[in-house]
């Protein structure tokens, strides 16, 4: 059961201590309380958790502060999209708002090489109006032979010329919770020049011990991409732990599934599940159609396979796209094959649009379809 107090009363109110003090004085239930950092407003829920079965909701509707209960009884309990649920989705950070209706590119550096590719990278990016870039410093890679990214120490350069092209958020993977930290000094020593989105990437989405530090932490929202080998359910219980642990800023990725029944793309694409996502959860959906297709070949009306797949995801409502673009896609250190070059960019921007405004009409149809037609 979720309780969710009025949207003017703080965690240290009168009205919030008494109805947290009644809670947690029910036997048998564990209380939590969660802050939740909506686009225009913080919330306050109270999660209970254990058998709620047995409890009044009308009694607890009539306690100090509280605005609504929600009673769940299905699974991902702060993420998932309930019966009669009408809780705020989405947030803002760094001043970009991610949510359920907003559509952010990601287009970037798969890995970190030089300082000179990501000063061209963010200045095609500033050229074109894009405030987000991908940028990986820790890469996980299949072999230990393998570049394994440049860690904390492109950082500094990395963030200092995100503010100098009026980057705001940087999606960035992470593969061990000390990252966070040497992220978050590094942004202290660069005057906050640029914000961090947190990367979880698929091998390690079932690392539950990171996903609960990641949880705990409230300052960088988080990109969770789905596991490439496992359920669905699965991938979404990932995002509950960091939701349990208090961080529900939560955009959950789609980047394709490892089978072999996709080649020749690197992974079967896994698109057709944004709707699902939409309907099963409350989260901004995003997709990653480069580690998804994993090579820049082009069919023969002209386009790539990645723009192909980029635009079946938008057109189906996707709310992020990260996608791999390198200055000399030759010469990348990681994933070079799957690279856009950044004399693609304006076209790769163009045609999201395109499939953004079927996607607008599509809706729009739908709506008329359903109000006319009672359909
Ligand atoms: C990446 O985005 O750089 C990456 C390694 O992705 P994934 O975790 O989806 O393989
Ligand atoms: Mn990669």
């Amino acid at each position: 059961m979720i309780v969710i107090l009025r949207s003017d009363l703080e965690e240290n109110s009168p009205e919030c201590q008494q109805t947290l003090s009644y809670l947690t004085h029910l036997s048998g239930l564990e209380v939590r309380l969660h802050q939740v950092r909506g686009a225009e407003q913080t919330l306050t829920e109270i999660y209970l958790i254990g058998n709620t079965a047995r409890l009044a909701a009308d009694e607890i509707r009539e306690l100090p502060g509280v605005e609504r209960v929600i009673r769940i009884s299905e699974e991902y309990r702060i993420l998932g999209r309930h019966k009669d649920d009408r809780r705020v989705s989405g947030f803002e950070y760094n001043g970009v708002t991610f949510s359920p209706d907003s559509l952010n590119v990601f287009a970037g550096l798969c890995a970190v090489d030089s300082r000179e590719s990501v000063e061209s990278m963010m200045k095609a990016l500033a050229a074109e109006g894009q405030v987000c870039t991908r940028m990986g410093a820790y890469k996980p890679r299949s072999s230990p032979y393998a570049f394994q990214g440049h860690g904390k120490n492109c950082l500094p350069y990395v963030f200092e010329l995100a503010g100098k092209y009026g980057i705001r958020v940087i999606a960035m993977e992470i593969t061990h919770e000390s990252h966070l930290d040497e992220i978050a000094e590094s942004l202290d020593e660069t005057g906050h020049a640029t914000g961090v989105l947190v990367q979880i990437g698929t091998r390690n989405i079932q690392n539950f011990e990171l996903l609960k530090a990641v949880g705990r932490q409230q300052e960088f929202p988080v990109l969770l991409k789905r596991g490439f080998g496992i359920t669905l359910n699965e991938s979404l219980n990932a995002a509950e732990y960091l939701a349990s642990e208090g961080n529900s800023r939560v955009i959950f990725c789609l980047r394709g599934m490892k089978t072999h029944l996709g080649d020749p793309h690197r992974n079967f694409v896994d698109f057709a599940h944004v709707s699902v996502l939409k309907r099963l959860t409350r989260m901004p959906v995003g997709i990653d159609p480069s580690h998804s297709v994993g090579s820049r070949e082009r069919s023969p009306d002209g386009l790539s396979d990645i723009m192909h797949v980029t635009a079946q995801g938008v057109i189906a409502g996707a709310n992020l796209v990260l996608v791999d673009f390198h200055p000399d896609p030759a010469r990348a250190l990681v994933d070079g094959p799957q690279a856009l070059r950044l004399e693609e960019l304006r076209w790769f921007l163009d045609d999201v649009q395109i499939a953004r405004s079927a996607y607008e009409n599509r809706c729009a149809l739908a709506r008329r379809a359903s109000s006319h037609g009672g359909v």
